[in-house]
């Protein structure tokens, strides 16, 4: 594999115009939990299948985390996105589908978490495929949101995955606000609702002996949430939630998470939609500006 490292931009979607948000809302705030289970420990290495202690990390899921969490949307009168691997819900069939039938939108993340590897185009495009039977099949539906196990993208993806009836993506980490990516096969390519890494709860909430990080307590992740936040709404862009049940699923980050959304609740002035509300909102303003 030879690379083409001429400088150039290397996403070439155009910038979105400003843009307003529904019932006069200043910014909006996208919660996006990636249900990864067991998925998250053994899609890029599968040894770990055979380390029972190692992927119990992503059996709290299951066990804990995605009830407990459901509960919490349930009693804040929220509506989330569950980007699910298709593993995680021919696993997990009974805890997923209490996912569903509380009201809240299915996402597609992989099939068993591989990250997407462009020189391995053929195992990502499976990814893609078996993703969405396993999908299809536990929960009847095929879903329009994707986002990347691993959170990795490339051109071909892509394009495959707006072939694939893809209608947007929660990946990117570089804007505030959503846009309409440039697919390489001259169609148009899915909606991009760029995340803010400072929202990934891994980040601060997991640590394994395999990779061991740092944890940070309460203060510290509430305080750089509220901040980011504030700061996101005043700019009146769209704040992207990157959780896990088996990290905020926890007792401290579950009531951590809870005071965190409380705080957004109570600010008023803000839009709380599933990427799929945020995505028929976007495309409702792109047809305006195509009218006009
Ligand atoms: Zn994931």
């Amino acid at each position: 594999m030879t690379y083409d490292l001429t400088p150039r931009p290397l996403n070439k979607a155009p910038r979105t115009p400003a843009m307003t948000w529904p019932n006069g809302a200043r910014s909006a705030v996208f919660i996006g939990f990636d249900v990864d289970a067991e998925t998250a420990w053994i899609g890029n290495s599968p040894s770990n299948i055979d380390r029972m202690v190692t992927t119990s990390h992503g059996g709290y899921d299951a066990r804990v985390g995605i009830a407990r969490i459901v509960g919490l949307m349930d009693e804040l009168g929220l509506k989330a996105t569950f980007f699910t691997p298709g593993w995680t819900a021919l696993a997990h069939p009974e805890a997923c589908e209490t996912i569903l039938r509380a009201g809240h939108e299915i996402g597609h993340h992989g099939y068993l978490h591989k990250m997407p590897d462009r020189d391995r185009l053929d195992e990502t495009f499976e990814e893609i495929d078996r993703g969405f039977d396993a999908l299809q099949r536990v929960f009847g539906k095929r879903p329009v949101g994707y986002r990347a196990p691993s959170g990795e993208n490339f051109p071909e993806l892509i394009a495959y995955l707006a072939r694939s009836g893809i209608r947007y993506s929660s990946s990117f980490r570089d804007d505030i606000l959503p846009y309409r990516h440039a697919a390489s096969d001259g169609m148009p390519g899915p909606v991009e609702i760029p995340i803010n890494f400072a929202f990934d709860d891994w980040n601060f909430g997991m640590s394994s002996r395999a990779s061991p990080r740092p944890l940070f307590g309460r203060e510290a992740v509430l305080s750089l949430w509220i901040d980011e936040f504030e700061a996101t709404h005043a700019w009146g862009g769209v704040t992207t939630l990157v959780l896990h049940p088996q990290v905020s699923g926890r007792p401290m980050r579950w009531h951590l998470l809870r005071d965190f959304l409380r705080h957004v609740q109570e600010k008023g002035d803000v839009w709380i939609a599933t990427g799929e509300e945020i995505t028929n909102h976007f495309e409702a303003l792109e047809r305006h500006r195509g009218a006009s």
